[in-house]
């Protein structure tokens, strides 16, 4: 698939978290994926939480008592504060400031602003646009309501041989925004589009399309019967950016999954970068890594640093967060690398030796050619050497520093000759 041309199609969209433009954009989904959807219902209690109520705004706009609009939602959705109260009224300059949002370094930009759970009204007028505002009093109208609706989760399940199962998670809410949430659902389904076509996959697979944190907490505390069998997972997002891509570990940090998925993110991509948990993003992948949950995922995202100027990337919360900013090679990119994480975790066992002493390999017949594979002859004997139970594929490969796929062929050598048995996790 294309995954610009589907952003293209949805990212205008006003994705609030419960409202009519995530519904929409779930429903544009569906022409890719056959997504199942769970719904809801707003005041639902999910653990510690409480489902919000569905939010409209049909109309917002700040002006001069003389009628000269100073910002108009339809025009930018970002200049309304998502789940603001309504108000009608004509207010001081000082209020009406009181109320307003600016981008810290982005002058000629409003943020990305919510309030999900407070009762209070806001607005979005840049810097630029303030330092120009001379009159005494304006006239805010944000003609918003609340009221019962559903949240939505979009889940699409591939069965596996296994029943254990590895998520993929991404949001899908922010109104306009591009890299923030809508450039990961983008990849997660071509990844999902590109699973379904692999013949043999051990695990089960499943794409959670939610709206950010709550709609993973309502998921997680409806299917608790299933958190068992979740394996490990990726969340997913700001894969269109062209900056060097993180991987973010699991709260363990150091699960078979962490393993898989870091090594061949460190060799897919030359400047790809490693964080601890908490140390590059912080979505839905709380949720799942958190207490009496605890499944180790990990979070993809091409993102500065902790620490540099424009963390996680400049146009963040911003109009900036559009199309232009945003590279199909490097989508497509983030879509192969995580494509093969995924195909090299579901490869992952624990080989058992049925073997005593070192396996006299020329009688039995196996071997490595040296002349195609010197590296991997070279270390024939250190690998034996590691066949005990206790280490992965993946752990050989990394102590070993040898390629995945190398080592497995040559287990696979062994398994055929009923010298080792393979245990998943
Ligand atoms: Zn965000």
């Amino acid at each position: 698939m294309d995954q610009i041309e589907f952003i293209s199609k949805i990212y205008k969209l006003k994705r609030d978290i419960i409202s009519d433009g995530y519904d929409q954009a779930l429903e544009i989904i569906k022409e890719y994926i056959p997504i199942k959807v769970h719904k809801y219902p707003s005041g639902t209690k999910c653990w510690t939480w409480t489902i919000p109520e569905k939010w409209t705004c049909e109309e917002g706009y700040v002006e001069t008592l003389n009628g000269e609009r100073i910002i108009d939602y339809n025009e930018n959705p970002l200049s309304i504060a998502s789940y603001s109260e309504p108000i009608d009224e004509i207010v001081t300059k000082d209020l009406l400031l009181q109320h307003n949002h600016m981008h810290s370094y982005l002058n000629d930009e409003p943020p990305f602003i919510f309030y999900y759970y407070q009762k209070q009204w806001g607005v979005g007028i840049s810097k630029k646009r303030v330092n120009k505002l001379n009159e005494k009093e304006y006239r805010v109208k944000i003609k918003s309501k609340k009221e019962k609706g559903l949240l939505k989760v979009g889940d699409y399940f591939i069965q596996g041989e296994s029943e254990k199962c590895v998520v993929l998670c991404t949001h899908l809410d922010h109104p306009v925004q591009v890299n923030d949430g809508l450039a990961g659902v983008a990849t997660c389904i071509s990844v999902m589009q590109e699973l379904a076509k692999v013949k043999k996959l051990r695990n089960s697979y499943r794409l959670l399309i939610v709206p950010e944190t709550i709609g993973s907490v309502a998921w997680l505390s409806h299917n608790e019967d299933k958190i068992e069998n979740i394996v490990g997972g990726l969340f997913v997002e700001m894969t269109g950016l062209s900056i060097p891509p993180g991987l973010q570990k699991s709260y363990f940090g150091d699960t078979q999954i962490d393993k898989c998925f870091c090594f061949i993110h460190e060799t897919e991509e030359k400047e790809a970068w490693i964080a601890e948990y908490r140390n590059l993003v912080g979505n839905d992948e709380r949720q799942f890594n958190a207490p009496g949950v605890r499944i180790p995922m990990l979070s993809y995202a091409r993102a500065y640093p902790w620490g540099h100027r424009f963390r996680p990337y400049k146009e963040y919360h911003s109009g900036k967060d559009n199309l232009n900013i945003t590279d199909r090679m490097k989508l497509e990119k983030s879509k192969n690398t995580i494509l093969e994480m995924i195909k090299t975790f579901d490869r992952n066992y624990f080989p058992i030796n049925h073997f005593k002493g070192e396996i006299f390999l020329s009688g039995l017949n196996i071997a490595v050619d040296r002349h195609k594979n010197l590296d991997l002859h070279r270390n024939m004997l250190k690998i034996m050497d590691m066949i005990d139970g206790y280490n992965s594929i993946i752990d050989i490969t990394m102590k070993l520093n040898l390629n995945f796929n190398d080592v497995y062929d040559f287990l696979e050598q062994l398994h055929n000759n009923s010298l080792i048995s393979k245990k998943y996790e």
